[in-house]
């Protein structure tokens, strides 16, 4: 007989019979085994689970669980990516953001024999033009070669000088907290090979302490963020500059692929703070003592 000719499909499938003996399974023996399902041990009616309530009861709950939506039917969430960040380095820029300016200009001022007043007040104008700071100098005295008037300076015993008055009070206490919290610590801006001695010479709690001058290389230009990146040993995306310049640090390091925070601090801080030129930062600072909060958070 061919398979399936044994019944006609017409013809409803035989059921087998409830066992007509009590206890031994609902069906009787299997047709496949001959064996019947032992009887399992009667449930007290106390444990025993109903999910109708008892008759007379107060209503209770339903009967069955209210339907779920189907999930392929539901509106989807916009999906988004989940931005891991991560910060493992921190690079300064040196002049107002660590170390005040006021030292180097004074210094000049009383070389060329002018009041600090009006070097200070130079060094501005010039800057904010968007001109070379040592145009101050220039404008003061036309013609002046400033790396031998510089040479001339040391030679006389007055040149550049920095101690620990020179420090921001915020930058030992916040690059300590930086480097306990994990971040490499590394220190580069656009300053003479001298200023470089002296920053090591104060012991900074930093990494590194690296110049210009000594890279044969200065901001804006990417050269000098390639620099940073290698002193900082990660990655440009990893690394925060911080720095009150936005043609000097904001910008070419944004450029570069680092991250920045812009410091409101000295003229060039306070000059372009909130304005469309410093905006690009990721974040913005009235200390360094906001830093380590801000990149952690
Ligand atoms: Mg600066």
């Amino acid at each position: 007989m061919a398979f399936g000719a044994d019944r006609p499909r017409d013809q409803p499938r035989a059921r087998a019979e409830p066992c007509q003996v009590s206890g031994l399974g609902r069906y009787g023996p299997s047709p496949h085994t001959g064996r019947t399902r032992a009887p399992g041990p009667e449930v007290p009616a106390h444990l025993r689970v109903s999910r109708r309530p008892p008759a007379g009861s107060p209503a209770g709950p339903p009967l069955r669980s209210p339907p779920r939506p189907c999930p392929a039917l539901l509106p989807r969430a916009p999906f988004r990516r989940r931005l891991v960040r991560v910060i493992r380095a921190v690079a300064f820029d040196i002049g107002e953001t660590l170390v005040r300016d006021d030292r180097y200009w004074a210094g000049w001022a009383d070389w060329l024999g002018v009041p600090r007043h009006t070097m200070a007040a130079l060094v501005g104008a010039v800057v904010g033009q968007g001109r070379d700071s040592g145009d101050a100098l220039r404008l003061l005295r036309p013609g002046i070669d400033i790396g031998a008037e510089y040479r001339a300076r040391e030679a006389a015993g007055r040149g550049e000088h920095l101690d620990e008055s020179d420090l921001h009070p915020d930058v030992r206490p916040a690059l300590t907290a930086l480097r306990e919290a994990g971040f490499r610590v590394v220190v580069a801006g656009n300053q003479t090979a001298r200023a470089g001695q002296l920053l090591r010479a104060l012991d900074l709690p930093a990494d590194a302490v690296a110049t210009s001058e000594e890279w044969g290389v200065a901001k804006p230009s990417a050269g000098f963020y390639a620099r940073v990146t290698e002193l900082a040993d990660a990655a440009p995306q990893e690394i925060v500059y911080v720095g009150d310049h936005p043609v000097n640090d904001v910008a070419p390091a944004k450029a570069y692929g680092l991250r920045v925070a812009h410091l409101r601090r000295g003229p060039w801080g306070h000059l372009w703070a909130g304005t469309p030129e410093t905006e690009p930062a990721d974040w913005h600072l009235d200390s360094l003592h906001d830093l380590r909060g801000l990149i952690t958070s």
